[in-house]
């Protein structure tokens, strides 16, 4: 058996290195640092002989030394140009690889090519919008142009509301409530049905209500649950119910079984407002005692200019001030039918409209 030196012995001597080392010593040549195995690295370290940094890693790894003399910047040259590749960081800077790769692959070249803004803006003109970041921030609502305010004095008001009521006149000889009723007290109980629901479907439901129902007595002793049952389609069922009972009761105990012709004293029973007081005042008993502010009333008498107010109360009493109290419950009627038909909450019909000459469109 070969002992171990003689075998690493044998290998020096069969080395291309080692035949190269023996001619430049004969020659007198200065080591040129190239040719070198990573063995004769290895061994030269050992045997004191010079060797770099890039060799002694090389001989730690046991892979190619930085290979015969090159530096890792010039290797990664080399294998840049061998595989058509960029040459890494020594290579290019980073903005260059970055450019390249961006243009390869066609899109901005992140930092480097292009601003955040200005691939926000891009992608923005894509979409339509401006972009999130660096849209404009303009807080609270749109601002609108400012508008000539619309203003009038109370005579003028009034001359205007009297035209609009001659006009609306004419185009409603007959205008009075859509509620199908034979009686104050149906007429009462239809309009406690009607809030948040339209005539039509009171209408359909009354019939099928007075023929269960009659008198406010029997009303007044009714299952409300059973009456829930027969007003559920109406909406807020369970209120209506329960106010139209209640409402029955105070009639049994305090009127009579009779409704009362004045305000003060339909006001103090359970689901009777100003609104529902005006109806049956002014459709039962004929008495302007104010005029009805539903939902068609209040959106016109703003659109109209009478009133700038929001609550059904301030704007009723603009409404009593501008029209004569002969008119108040004809003209309640008339402007219910006139903002059913042309002048609607989406889309007023300004443009076929009777009295868009006397109306400030507000
Ligand atoms: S002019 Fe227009 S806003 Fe005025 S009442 Fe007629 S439809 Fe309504």
């Amino acid at each position: 058996m070969p002992s171990a030196r003689r075998i690493a012995q044998k290998v020096l001597k069969t080395s291309p290195g080692r035949s190269a080392a023996k001619s430049r010593r004969a020659a007198g040549t200065p080591h040129s640092g190239k040719g070198r195995s990573s063995l004769q690295k290895s061994a030269g370290s050992r045997w004191g002989m010079r060797v770099d940094r890039t060799d002694k890693a090389a001989a730690v790894s046991g892979k190619s030394a930085g290979r015969h003399g090159t530096s890792t910047k010039e290797q990664e040259s080399m294998a840049a140009a061998t595989h058509g590749k960029p040459a890494g960081r020594h290579g290019t800077t980073a903005r260059e690889r970055t450019g390249k790769t961006a243009a390869m692959h066609e899109k901005s070249a992140g930092r480097h090519g292009t601003t955040t803004k200005g691939r926000a803006e891009k992608v923005a003109a894509v979409r339509g919008k401006p972009a999130r970041r660096f849209r404009k921030v303009t807080a609270g609502k749109p601002v609108k142009a400012a508008s000539k305010p619309f203003v009038e004095t109370p005579e003028e008001r009034r001359k205007r509301a009297a035209v609009i009521r001659e006009i609306l006149g004419k185009e409603f000889p007959e205008a009075r409530t859509a509620l199908l009723h034979h009686s104050p007290f149906q007429l009462l109980v239809a309009t406690i049905l009607s809030a948040q629901c339209t005539d039509e479907r009171v209408n359909m439901v009354t019939p099928v209500l007075f023929g269960r129902y009659q008198t406010p007595s029997e009303f007044a002793s009714a299952d409300q649950t059973e009456l829930e049952s027969i007003i559920r389609s109406t909406g807020f069922f369970r209120m209506k119910a329960k106010n139209i009972i209640g409402c029955s009761k105070g009639l049994v105990e305090r009127f009579g079984g009779e409704v009362p012709s004045r305000m003060e004293d339909l006001v103090t029973l359970p689901g009777v407002g100003r609104k529902t007081a005006n109806v049956v005042l002014g459709q039962a008993f004929g008495i302007a005692s104010g005029v009805v502010v539903d939902t068609h009333v209040h959106r016109l008498a703003r659109r109209m200019g009478f009133s700038r107010e929001k609550t059904p109360e301030k704007i009723e009493a603009d409404l009593m001030d501008a029209f004569p109290q002969s008119s108040w419950i004809e003209i309640s009627s008339s402007i219910i039918l006139h903002g059913r038909r042309t002048c609607p909450a989406r889309k007023p019909k300004c443009d076929v409209c009777v009295v868009a000459a006397y109306c400030p469109k507000l």
